[in-house]
């Protein structure tokens, strides 16, 4: 009983929620996704979101206040869709 609260993970994870302010920033900094264009989207949009943000990848997980929308179609864009950036 109670172990199960014992976190395995000793790294600090950083948990960043993504106001609307920086969903806005983000959509700017993308040209298309892989609904809309698979061919060139090809990093995901938490790796914008680090440009955004100016955090640290490799310790920081995004959520998101609301999708983002793709610029091109109008889709929804989640932390882990692949985006193209401008
Ligand atoms: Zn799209």
């Amino acid at each position: 009983m109670g172990r199960e609260y014992f976190d395995p993970t000793p790294e600090e994870q950083i948990i960043v929620l993504v106001d609307s302010v920086t969903i806005a920033r983000a959509e700017r900094l993308i040209e298309s996704c892989e609904h809309c264009n698979p061919e060139c989207a090809e990093i995901p949009f938490d790796n914008v979101l680090d440009r955004v943000t100016g955090a640290d990848p490799s310790v920081t997980d995004y959520i998101l206040e609301y999708p983002a929308l793709c610029p091109y179609c109008g889709r929804e864009i989640l932390e882990n869709t692949l985006v193209e950036p401008t």
